[in-house]
């Protein structure tokens, strides 16, 4: 058993923040090195849907996705684009990805350990918000996917398969009971599935500031620094190199989000990983009465009553990390939200402010994404000294205590709570 050793943890999102406490849980003399506000706008875990899901052990790679391909490079205005520039770079990346959707059982495989990671998320979230102070962070009134009729709902057989396989229940919701609970949302959606065991977090940066103060209060250092690099004595690790000096440790976690796998090549490891870029509209005025969580099954993004206001959060655009954001897409999750609660169309409804119809704050970020769904956790195959935590995609805010239980276990030398192959830097 490794015990009190000084850890570098590099990036203060909600992957480093939560492997930073669970480091100090076990005594570990702990270094949070991040160049910017921990939670703030550079990372991805600023700006998300704020779902805490146990529901969302769905990989986006599934079987036949390859035959949508076509359209994701047409429709500029779909759920999914590929912009152009990115398609030679993103190509290893994309035949990748697609492989990882081929067959039902790859699949399955894929969810069970992405469950094994959700499972009690809304609980280990509830816990350690209670711990830092912030326990109204998160809530848990549930999670509701919508549908237009049940046709809609049969057309996600597999998703909807996949989670019950892993433990997730579900009741549904239709006619007053539905109406009752949306009383400002389009009548055109006729079927409600409600997660009741789903839970969100009202501001994500909040949470993560909150975090990293009690790692903090705890006995953690904060360095303002961005690494660029490692220092070894032999095969052991001397300190993690940042653009403000050394930072001396014995262990180090890479846990950068999208940054993460320029700093793994350091080390030796090629992990292929790719922006998964999503966007945010925040209308903080909006006169919609919404007590849960939603996703429409016809706009694949998440619609979240967060303290800010209703975020509008999802899609996905492939493209590099560095190209110029596309404020169009984040005109679209607009538009949607305006289609799905009337009362928000101030052109169509008399009497509406249109300031509540337009967004009061937009913003886009990085979902950190394997091509295989699946996060990167445990000690470099090069390096072991150096622990990857990172590629968690669209389901880092959820994940991550799970991941930093995981990795203190890896570090202490534990027998793990959860069975880290799934999950192994080696993979690709
Ligand atoms: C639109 C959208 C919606 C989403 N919705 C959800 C959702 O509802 N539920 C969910 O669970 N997940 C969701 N996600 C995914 C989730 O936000 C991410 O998986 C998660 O935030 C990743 O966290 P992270 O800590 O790994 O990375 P980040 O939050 O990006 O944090 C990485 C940190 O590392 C720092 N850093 C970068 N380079 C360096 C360096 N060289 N040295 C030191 N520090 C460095 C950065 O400044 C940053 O603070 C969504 C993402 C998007 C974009």
């Amino acid at each position: 058993m490794n015990s009190r050793l000084p850890v570098a943890v590099i990036g203060a999102g909600i992957v480093g923040a939560m492997v930073a406490l669970a480091l100090l849980r076990d005594g570990h003399q702990v270094t949070l090195i991040e160049p910017g506000e921990p939670g703030g706008e550079q990372a991805a875990s600023f700006g998300n849907g704020a779902w805490l899901s146990p529901a969302s052990v769905v990989p986006m790679s599934t079987p036949g996705l390859w035959k949508k391909l076509p359209g994701y490079l047409t429709d500029a205005d779909g759920p999914l684009v590929i912009r152009w520039p990115a398609l030679p770079g993103l190509l290893p990346w994309l035949l990748r990805f697609l492989w990882a959707g081929h067959s039902v059982a790859r699949v399955e495989a894929t969810a069970r350990a992405l469950s094994a990671l959700l499972r009690n998320s809304p609980q280990r979230h509830q816990a350690q918000a209670a711990t830092a102070g912030v326990a109204d962070l998160v809530v848990q009134h549930g999670l509701l996917y919508l549908y237009p009729d049940r046709a809609a709902f049969q057309a996600e057989a597999l998703s909807w398969r996949l989670r019950r396989d892993n433990g997730v229940q579900w009741t549904e919701l239709e006619g007053p009971a539905l109406r009752e609970l949306l009383p400002d949302v389009d009548p055109r959606y006729a079927l409600g599935i409600r997660v009741a065991a789903g839970a969100h977090c009202l501001d994500p940066c909040a949470y993560v500031a909150a975090l990293v103060r009690q790692a903090v209060a705890e006995g953690a250092r904060v360095v303002r620094a961005r690494a660029t690099g490692f220092v070894f004595e032999g095969a052991r690790l001397a300190a993690v190199r940042t653009d403000q000096g050394e930072v001396a440790c014995g262990r180090a976690v890479i846990a950068a989000g999208i940054a993460s796998a320029a700093l793994a090549r350091q080390v030796g490891d090629r992990i292929p990983l790719a922006s998964e870029r999503g966007y945010h509209v925040v209308l903080a005025k909006a006169p919609v009465r919404l007590s849960l969580p939603v996703m429409p099954s016809d706009g694949k993004m998440a619609m979240t009553p967060t303290r800010g206001g209703l975020r509008v959060a999802g899609q996905v655009e492939l493209a590099s990390v560095s190209a110029a954001p596309d404020w169009r897409r984040a005109e679209l999750l607009a538009g949607f939200a305006r289609r799905m609660f009337p009362a928000l169309d101030a052109g169509a409804t008399a009497g509406v402010d249109a300031e509540a119809a337009s967004p009061t704050s937009r913003w886009l970020g990085h979902r950190p994404s394997t091509p295989d769904g699946l996060p990167v956790i445990g000690p470099s195959p090069a390096h072991p000294d150096v622990l990857h935590a990172f590629g968690h995609g669209h389901v880092g805010l959820a994940a991550a205590p799970a991941t930093a239980e995981l990795v203190a276990d890896l570090l202490a030398g534990r027998s793990p709570a959860i069975d880290p192959q799934p999950y192994r830097p080696g993979r690709f």
